[in-house]
């Protein structure tokens, strides 16, 4: 669900009429609905508190990665979400947006040593060892502060789940985590350490994940180490579940909801008595968030093949390119007449900047205006100036109220931000 809706035949986000968006912002721009964000966290916060016996004191923490501006993540702060970070970037950007670091767990396949370090002087709830070599290398870093952090072993479950090949994390050949056997070991291994206090296990097994039987494999597997670890008379108090559920991106229903989600790891962790922390990232974010953009052309070949050019590119919104993902295109102010297929393009010289081959349409003019939706999460983090595209602003509704929380840059501020080698 979301709240970006027709009003006298043209689509609004809450109480702010897009077109006056983009005349006073320009296009293509980023927009968010506070009402949309605030509805999916109370949603999937209110699942999570149905099961509170199962999940003791639990955190949802926000997986900062899918949308990182700062005025996004303190809408979700204040209504007490936590979040999920995998770089400095992410935990400054979390604390910048007041989010207590009591409720921040760094993740990551790659920290540095630096960003450890960071970490423990930023006291996180948690840091999320990914392997061995960095277990060594936290164990030094916490030594050389005196202190002793809160980790737990990030595992792959070897269940690898999600919409596309390379948004799967959890399979036996990806990058991520560390197989439950190794896991074990690692974990005994960091309990040895007087610089370490393990207190749980992780998993995130992919994103986009329509199905709950691998998310539900990969809890069990979570629950049966727990009880393996607790046999070797190891303490086990907390388990990240992860991120991964998946979105409606056509419009139609969710395949899982957060209800039927949170009964199901309620069930697999039944008398567990641990502290259950789950790590949303798309499915907070996505229909919160449309892209705005506008018709530069329209494009007709001799064939009949019909190109509708856009000022919105691959740069802005890389998920079409990268993923071949699906984002549905709607016309802010729709023409009647009959839908017309077409391809969606942008201005980018590349082919890959094509959001949609074939799509039906309503009739389109240059100068109107169309929105991508489910652009609220990987949208705008992963936007650049390639074709030196200044980089897409991002706005915030709330209610009536709007706020530009992401400037355009100028052309100037662009190239300044370069300097001419002393020799040129
Ligand atoms: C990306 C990521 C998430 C969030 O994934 P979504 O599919 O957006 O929910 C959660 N946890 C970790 C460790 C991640 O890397």
């Amino acid at each position: 669900m979301d709240h970006f809706e027709p009003r006298d035949g043209a689509l609004w986000a809450e109480g702010v009429s897009l077109s006056a968006l983009a005349a006073e912002v320009g296009t293509p721009a980023y927009v968010y609905s506070t009402a949309t964000l605030t509805r999916h966290y109370s949603v999937l916060r209110d699942a999570v508190a149905a099961h509170s016996a199962a999940f003791g004191d639990a955190l949802i923490a926000f997986a900062v990665k899918a949308n990182s501006n700062l005025s996004v993540l303190a809408t979700l702060a204040r209504l007490g979400c936590g979040a999920d970070t995998v770089s400095e970037g992410e935990i400054r950007r979390a604390r910048a947006a007041g989010v207590p670091a009591g409720k921040i767990i760094f993740s990551g396949v790659g920290k540095t040593d630096a960003e450890l370090a960071f970490a423990l002087d930023a006291g996180v709830r948690q840091i999320n060892v990914e392997s061995p070599a960095e277990l060594d290398r936290l164990i030094a870093v916490a030594a050389g502060k005196g202190a002793c952090p809160d980790i737990a072993i990030r595992v792959n479950p070897k269940i690898g789940a999600g919409g596309h090949a390379k948004i799967t994390t959890g399979g036996e050949g990806d990058k991520f985590g560390v197989p439950s056997d190794e896991a074990m070991a690692l974990y005994a291994r960091a309990a040895a350490s007087p610089h370490l206090n393990p207190v749980g296990l992780a998993c995130h097994i992919g994103s986009q994940i329509t199905d709950l039987a691998p998310l539900e494999a990969a809890f069990r597997l979570l629950r049966q180490m727990t009880e393996t670890l607790r046999g070797q008379g190891l303490s086990v108090t907390r388990l990240d579940l992860g991120g991964g559920l998946g979105v409606p991106y056509a419009g139609g229903a969710h395949s899982v909801s957060p209800a039927d989600y949170a009964a199901m790891a309620a069930r697999v962790l039944d008398g567990l008595d641990v502290e259950a922390a789950f790590e949303p990232g798309r499915l907070l974010a996505a229909n919160a968030g449309v892209l705005l953009s506008r018709v530069i052309q329209i494009t007709e070949r001799a064939d009949g093949r019909r190109f509708v050019v856009l000022d919105a590119a691959m740069n802005d919104l890389l998920r079409p390119a990268l993923y071949d993902a699906f984002h549905e295109v709607k016309a802010v102010t729709p023409r009647p007449g009959a839908k017309i297929a077409c391809d969606i393009v942008g201005p980018v010289c590349e082919t890959g900047d094509t959001f949609a081959r074939d799509r039906a349409l309503p009739p389109l003019q240059a100068g109107d205006l169309v929105v991508f939706t489910g652009a609220g999460a990987y949208g705008a983090v992963m936007a650049s100036e390639y074709n030196s595209r200044p980089l897409v602003p991002e706005i915030l509704v709330d209610g009536d109220r709007w706020a530009l929380v992401r400037t355009r840059p100028t052309y100037e501020a662009m190239l300044a931000r370069e300097t001419m080698a002393r020799w040129l």
